[in-house]
């Protein structure tokens, strides 16, 4: 039997009931990460929501054809093999392995296909021609673009009008274009840069067709779920749907769902913001299960507000449920309590995810159902000792919140906490508020830059301000 589900879409930003083209069967496709360089935690947080939707779909009964793609041939690619004197293909499959070892360690469940670009040409190329073919492309100089003009409906998805697009497009230097918003389908290759044939000469795609062409590849022409972050909304599945609907003439997708931002020190978190942290560096720190805990502990519609207190809270949490997962296995049945909050909260938790994957609400279930189980663990019921079973089957399968090794993840948040303990000061935060004084000296906030060295200076830690910019501390003796 199949649950239903209702997901807020953002071609009409409505929550509706999810209803797939065919019965039972949903084909899904989320946008994968540029493997360039290591994965920050703020690409992990699109990769749980994509994996959570992929769980709860498959928990309701859904067969799930799920496609995330790794985008393997970029200019980022090729910019950083240059200066690390690599081959640009061979840098990209460095880190697609990385990639991988990252959504391991957050508890990720596979993608039935996870196709690459460089492995996906001859579709790419295919797709293209389609869409010259049908009169909504065109070729300059061996470079192809997509006539914006010609598209049916262009800016459904984000809500652009053409007229906004040509008012907010600085004046081009591009005169092949036919019109400002046009895009690149296909570019020719410069000196030293990977190619392919095609018929429009030497050159790779441009970054949007390649998700339309796999989308095509495995899912066929009209799919059911599109997932990504919501940078990604425009231009990005704009154009996917502008490409897909014009090689394919008919709807590219039914339902767009997207996840907003994490934010760090209330900017979004990029890279240009240098306050990066790498899911291998935290995972390294605090164990996968810490970061996925963070990442559902907030709607995915909602802006994920990064702070010590969310880190503190999480890690607390994380170790309760792992503490209980290990506990539970020695139970007894030894009485006859029973309450509706251990018989009832699968159906709860249920129910918050059938409400537009509501990750927090129903974790919200599961600590009332934890803080009633242990309180009567000595007079729990036959019968509430099995729903606590299948309650916790159920938590680490949907939800992926409890670790199948609870041993493992006790270990990390110990050896965290004996690290923290010893040098009584957690570097992490120090290097964090290192960050933030740095980004509040930058927008000239000394205010907030001033509060924080006497935030630091509290724990007796000093900070000195290097010549180069950087900042380093010590701890006073
Ligand atoms: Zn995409």
């Amino acid at each position: 039997m199949i649950r239903e589900l209702k997901i807020h879409n953002n071609l009409n930003r409505k929550k509706e009931v999810f209803s797939p083209i065919e019965a039972g069967k949903v084909k899904y496709y989320s946008c994968g990460p540029t493997t360039y360089d290591f994965l920050h935690i703020g690409n992990a947080r699109a990769l749980v929501i994509g994996d959570l939707f992929h769980r709860v779909l498959k928990s309701f009964g859904y067969e799930v054809n799920f496609v995330r793609n790794y985008t393997d041939v970029d200019d980022k690619i090729i910019e950083r093999a240059r200066e690390l004197k690599r081959d640009p293909i061979e840098h990209a499959a460095i880190f697609v392995k990385e990639c991988e070892k990252d959504m391991n360690s957050l508890g990720m469940i596979p993608a039935s296909h996870t196709p690459k670009v460089s492995e996906t040409m001859p579709e790419i190329i295919q797709m293209i021609q389609d869409i010259i073919d049908h009169g909504k492309g065109y070729e300059v100089d061996g470079e192809v673009f997509f006539n914006v003009p010609k598209a049916i409906d262009y800016g459904k998805l984000s809500k652009k009008d053409m007229d906004s697009l040509q008012h907010g497009i600085r004046v081009e230097v591009d005169t092949k274009k036919q019109h400002p918003s046009d895009f690149v389908l296909w570019k020719p290759a410069k000196e030293g840069e990977p190619f392919w044939d095609s018929p429009w000469g030497k050159g790779r795609p441009g970054w949007h067709i390649e998700c339309s062409a796999m989308a095509k590849k495995y899912l066929g022409k009209t799919i059911d779920l599109h997932h990504g972050g919501v940078d990604l909304m425009f231009p990005h599945h704009e154009n996917e749907i502008a490409q897909s609907e014009a090689a394919n003439d008919c709807p590219f997708c039914n339902n767009w769902a997207h996840n907003e931002f994490l934010n760090f020190g209330s900017e979004k978190m990029s890279k240009s913001l240098g306050n990066v942290i790498k899911i291998r560096d935290f995972v390294e720190k605090y164990g996968g299960q810490v970061l996925r805990h963070i990442l559902l502990s907030v709607h995915y519609r909602a802006r994920l507000e990064w702070s010590d207190e969310v880190l503190n809270r999480a890690l607390d949490e994380v170790k309760k449920i792992h503490e209980f997962a290990l506990d539970v296995k020695t139970y007894q049945s030894a009485g006859s309590y029973t309450a509706k909050e251990i018989t009832e909260c699968v159906e709860k938790m249920t129910e918050e995810l059938s409400n537009d994957f509501n990750s927090a609400g129903a974790m919200g279930h599961f600590f009332s159902f934890m803080r009633n189980v242990k309180a009567h663990k000595e007079e729990l019921s036959v019968e509430s000792l099995v729903i606590v079973k299948k309650t916790m089957t159920f938590v680490e399968e949907t939800l992926g919140l409890i670790n199948k090794n609870p041993v493992t993840v006790l270990e990390a948040l110990l050896k965290h906490e004996q690290d923290t303990s010893s040098t009584g000061v957690d570097a992490q935060w120090i290097e964090g508020l290192i960050e933030e004084r740095k980004m509040a000296k930058a927008s000239k906030n000394w205010a907030r830059a001033d509060e924080i060295r006497k935030e630091i200076a509290a724990k007796n830690i000093v900070l000195k301000d290097n010549p180069d910019g950087s900042t380093t501390w010590t701890v006073q003796s």
